[in-house]
C-alpha cells in the first residue's frame, strides 16, 4: 500500500497523529492535522497563496533553495485532491 500523503499539502502521513480529524472525531484518511481539523480546513487560502506558504516552509524547515522549493510545490500541490476540484 502506498504511503498516504495529505491531499492538501502533500505531507507524508506516517503516524496516526499525523492525520486530521473529521467532524465526528474520527481520523481523516486524506488530510493531515495541519490542514484539517473538526471536518474543516484549518486554512482557507487560494492555491497560489498555499503554494507561497509551502515554498516558505520548504525553505525554512527543509533548507531547500527557492527554485527547488517552488518547483516541488508547483508540481505536487495542484495535483492534490483539495486543489484539483477547483478546476486548475
Ligand atoms: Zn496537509
Amino acid at each position: 500500500m502506498p504511503q498516504p500523503i495529505c491531499q492538501s499539502c502533500g505531507m507524508p502521513m506516517q503516524k496516526s497523529e499525523d492525520f486530521g480529524k473529521n467532524a465526528d472525531g474520527s481520523a481523516s484518511a486524506e488530510y493531515c492535522r495541519y490542514c484539517f481539523q473538526n471536518g474543516k480546513y484549518t486554512v482557507d487560502m487560494t492555491l497560489e497563496q498555499f503554494i507561497e506558504k509551502n515554498v516558505e516552509i520548504a525553505k525554512s524547515k527543509l533548507g531547500m533553495s527557492e527554485a527547488d522549493a517552488r518547483a516541488m510545490a508547483t508540481s505536487v500541490i495542484p495535483n492534490l485532491k483539495r486543489w484539483k476540484k477547483l478546476g486548475n
